[in-house]
């Protein structure tokens, strides 16, 4: 017997639907059904030949960390999950040699010498199946069903918002509070890390902006009327906003130029918070360094950077998804602007549609 799983050999390009051994339910671990695997730029460069390993002693990765299944069977003595249960897997499994990643918080890693299923150095999701231990499985509750494929990227915008808001947090209070006017978040990007930040920062009482390049007829522009939030285009640079100044700023696009123009953006004690990968290998970028760092030193501002998320950003991501349906019912599952069969892998990575917000496989319907 074998399983189908898309394969890859980095840093070989190309990708391909093998078929390979099943996973093996050893003691300790839960065996899962996929259902859905979601695709993103991760995917894309991995195809590429531009990221990605293989684990230790295997010829091929198999590629995919967004995603969402169903336990199918469980080892004798693991506790908490029953065959039927939704389960979200977390991406990241630390070295255990450091302190963050012996406490669960291996998205902060000191060593670096952690591995990421789908990415690096242990296989993912883009299969029938996959075997884990059961602290990296997040229940999910069947209402959401729809849309928890949608977790692990909003996992990665809730430790963002999360750091952000800690950052913004240094500010203090003062007599009065909380202001009257609710505070200015702008989202660059309007991917699927984009949107949910908008989503998240909408719940969170932020006045959201949203900017790309596309003019006003997009799905994602649609959406962001739908969630009150205003989506703006910059194809005519970031001056199109005026004056307009933020308190928090996420950065969801990975373009290099632009992030230094969104250091511009930043208000007084603001924070910049940058989650998209720039491109490491491109030409140098010309910027006006003293007038930038002069600013954000004279207005108490911070840039940093935040990537991957922990167990608990998973959690709260689940939290806060059953917000977003129940404050804009249906409104969340827009944001998944395609499904495709697990067999059309290929063009579901390598194709970027225009607009697209998400596309997701699926594995098991
Ligand atoms: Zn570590």
């Amino acid at each position: 017997m074998t399983v189908r799983a898309v394969c890859v050999r980095p840093p070989a390009p190309g990708a391909i639907l093998g078929e390979v051994p099943p996973p093996p339910l050893t003691p300790g671990t839960v065996l899962v059904n996929v259902l859905e695997c979601g695709v993103c730029g991760t995917d894309r460069d991995i195809v590429a030949g531009r990221y990605g390993s293989a684990p230790p002693g295997s010829p091929y990765l198999i590629l995919g960390h967004e995603n969402l299944g169903v336990v199918r069977e469980v080892a004798s003595g693991v506790g908490g999950f029953a065959p039927g249960t939704l389960v979200v897997a977390t991406v990241r499994r630390g070295c255990g040699k450091d302190r963050f990643c012996r406490a669960n918080k291996s998205d902060q890693c000191e060593t670096g010498e952690f591995t990421e299923r789908g990415i690096g150095g242990a296989h993912g999701f883009m299969a029938d199946q996959y075997v884990e231990l059961p602290e990296y499985l997040v229940p999910v509750p069947t209402a959401l069903r729809g849309v928890a494929v949608l977790l692990e990227p909003l996992s990665v915008v809730e430790k963002a918002v999360f750091m952000g808001q800690r950052v913004i947090d240094r500010r203090g209070n003062t007599p009065g509070d909380p202001p009257t006017a609710p505070p200015a978040a702008l989202v660059a990007g309007t991917g699927a890390v984009g949107i949910l930040a908008a989503f998240l920062l909408r719940v969170r009482g932020y006045e959201v902006t949203a900017i790309d390049r596309r003019g006003a007829g997009t799905p994602a522009a649609a959406l962001l009327a739908r969630i009150g939030a205003t989506h703006r285009s910059v194809a005519d640079g970031l001056g199109t906003l005026g004056a307009h100044r933020f308190d928090l700023v996420i950065e969801a696009t990975g373009s290099t130029s632009l992030d230094f123009g969104l250091v511009d953006l930043l208000g007084r004690n603001s924070v910049l918070v940058l989650t998209g990968i720039p491109d490491a290998s491109e030409p140098p970028t010309s910027v006006e360094a003293g007038r930038l760092l002069r600013d954000v030193v004279l207005e108490n501002q911070a840039v940093i950077g935040s990537v991957n998320a922990n167990r608990s950003y998973f959690e709260a991501g689940l939290r806060d998804m059953t917000m977003f349906e129940e404050k804009w019912p249906g409104a969340l599952a827009t944001v998944i602007t395609s499904r495709r069969p697990l067999a059309e892998f290929l063009t579901a990575i390598t194709d970027r549609i225009s607009g697209s917000m998400k596309t997701v496989l699926t594995v098991v319907s």
